[in-house]
């Protein structure tokens, strides 16, 4: 293997395949590394596999948070993708952006042409909607998104329900507004998962100015002075180094950028010499304002065996399944975590726009990853489309594969207690709807539960890390608006971690944007 290179891309999950394809269109060396494995196991690439794959130590590393008050004095588990396509490989296949306000909300806080008429182009771009090109879609990209392909007739009661509620339908959450409820769109692409490496990687693979190294764990990036030259990396037990000639591009993602630019000397002085490492550049806020979105659940028992949780437990329905993904590309087998579900109001939103968002799945589990409960049960979760809370993260050693110290600090924020509650009371009011109320017979949980209480004890993480090197001109950002690293030249962060603020949806697609443009900013400086 040659050992310098133009591009050298540390992270080979949603924005790292989609930059290293990029670089390759634009005829650069690229060299990709990447802590996991190939992606060949057939679950990653089946929708459904989503539950199989997710906590599969093979395809997906386990970080726990610190035990918090917000949490009951619980950590929670953070499942990350470490396989090629990276947290895309093994995530719930939603295709959501975000409100509009959330682009306008980065530009207004330092993110400098990012707001969201600027952005649009950059979601269009890499996008191949089944449904075509319209104002909203694009239709000549490499990623697959398609309209839901399966109709649960619980899923339409649910979605009849919430209307009776009183939100309206909406027949498209990434058209003009998300406001209201109906079915998602989903990263998938001829019935099977369109994830980062299968829509961006595998078109480049055998370009000979590509060379991927897998099971490479990057330990520290190599600077001249404070120009970024190499990197270094683990592999089989060897330490190993190349150079870049043009960049280092770090796509490792909101957990481990952030803990790559610490071990490499960019970050909290203190941290650093805590650590013995030699500071490169004081920049404070690597690893600060961490945020995520942290759901709960009200989940009901069917009176009729309609749930997922009956149908895999029996042949002739799985067959069924079978036939249905087969010779249509559609049915359960084609979704992941959620088939419908919506942005709504709370009582405490600050403005007009919706602060829950609703994921619904007619199905039940006690944990992620854990069989299917055994009685017919039906799930409705609720988030936060925007916590006040900020966390953080810091190295807790200088080995590369010991996992940082992250302390989410959920609930630290006050507000953030009301809106969950409120979300769940909201469930609760949309299950008892007419179009729903005749469905279920008992509530499984929350039950008798004080709704704060459950939330604090029993809720989890959507999987949503951002924010950790987030963007701005405000010249104490972690990276400028180009995604340039402050305080060193020739390194720029590329993912979820750029987030000034999570978007109020799921971040994958909002991740592939950040891919589009940050690697244009390489090319072409703009
Ligand atoms: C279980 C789960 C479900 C989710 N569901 C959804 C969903 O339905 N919809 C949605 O929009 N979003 C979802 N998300 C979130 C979404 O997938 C992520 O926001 C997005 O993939 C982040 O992309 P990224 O490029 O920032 O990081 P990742 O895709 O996580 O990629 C980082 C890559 O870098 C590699 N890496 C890290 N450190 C090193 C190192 N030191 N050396 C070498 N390689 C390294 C990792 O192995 C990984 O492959 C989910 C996430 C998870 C984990």
């Amino acid at each position: 293997m040659k050992s310098t290179f133009d591009y050298i891309v540390v992270g080979a999950g949603s924005a790292g395949c989609l930059v290293t394809n990029r670089l390759i269109q634009a005829g650069h060396t690229v060299l990709l590394l990447e802590a996991g494995g190939p992606d060949k196991n057939f679950w990653i690439h089946l929708p459904i596999g989503y539950f199989k794959t997710m906590m599969d130590p093979r395809f997906s590393r386990h970080f726990d948070t610190e035990p918090s008050e917000g949490t009951g004095g619980r950590n929670v588990t953070w499942p990350r993708g470490r396989v090629l396509g990276g947290s895309s490989s093994i995530n719930g296949l939603i295709y959501i952006r975000g409100q509009h306000d959330d682009y306008n909300d980065w530009a207004k806080l330092g993110a400098t042409g990012w707001n969201y008429d600027n952005v649009l182009p950059y979601f269009k771009r890499s996008e191949h909607y089944a449904g075509g090109e319209t104002a909203f879609h694009g239709a000549s990209g490499e990623l697959g998104v398609s309209d839901l392909r399966n109709d649960h007739p619980y899923c339409n009661a649910w979605l009849e329900a919430a209307q009776q509620f009183g939100l309206p339908a909406n027949k498209d959450f990434n058209g003009q507004t998300d406001y209201g409820v109906g079915a998602y769109q989903l990263s998938i692409k001829d019935g099977w998962r369109s994830s980062g490496a299968r829509a961006f990687l595998r078109p480049v693979m055998s370009n000979p100015n590509l060379t991927i190294v897998t099971r490479a764990q990057v330990s520290r990036v190599l600077f001249n002075g404070n120009v970024a030259c190499g990197i270094e990396w683990l592999e089989n037990g060897e330490t190993k180094q190349a150079q870049a000639s043009n960049e280092v591009l770090l796509c490792a993602g909101a957990l481990q950028s952030p803990q790559l630019l610490q071990l490499s000397g960019v970050g909290p002085t203190a941290l650093l010499q805590q650590h013995g490492i030699a500071v490169v550049a004081d920049s404070p806020e690597v690893g600060e304002n961490l945020q995520d979105h942290y759901q709960a659940r009200v989940i009901v028992k069917l009176k009729k065996k309609m749930s997922i949780n009956d149908q895999v437990r029996n042949p002739f329905e799985l067959v069924k399944m079978g036939l249905q993904w087969l010779l249509n590309n559609s049915g359960p087998l084609t979704v992941g975590a959620g088939q419908v579900g919506g942005l709504a109001r709370t009582k405490h939103a600050r403005d007009d726009r919706a602060d829950v968002q609703f994921i619904i799945m007619p199905l039940s589990v006690e944990k992620a990853g854990e069989a299917l409960h055994d009685y017919s049960g039906f799930s409705a979760a609720v988030c936060q489309c925007r916590p006040d809370s900020r966390g953080r993260l810091s190295i807790r050693s200088t080995d590369p594969y010991d996992q940082p110290k992250i302390e989410p600090r959920y609930f630290s924020a006050e507000h953030d207690r009301k809106v969950i509650v409120a979300g769940l009371e909201m469930l609760r009011a949309i299950y008892a709807q007419p179009a729903f109320k005749d469905l279920w017979d008992v509530e499984m949980m929350p039950a008798d539960t004080d709704l704060w209480t459950y939330a604090q004890t029993r809720g989890g993480t959507v999987y949503h890390a951002s924010g950790t090197c987030r963007m701005s001109d405000d010249g104490r950002s972690p990276v400028d608006a180009q995604l340039r690293v402050r305080g060193v030249e020739r390194l720029r962060v590329i993912d979820a971690s750029v987030m000034p603020t999570v978007v109020s949806a799921n971040t994958n697609a909002a991740t592939y944007m950040i891919a589009e443009r940050g690697v244009e900013m390489v090319l072409h400086g703009r």
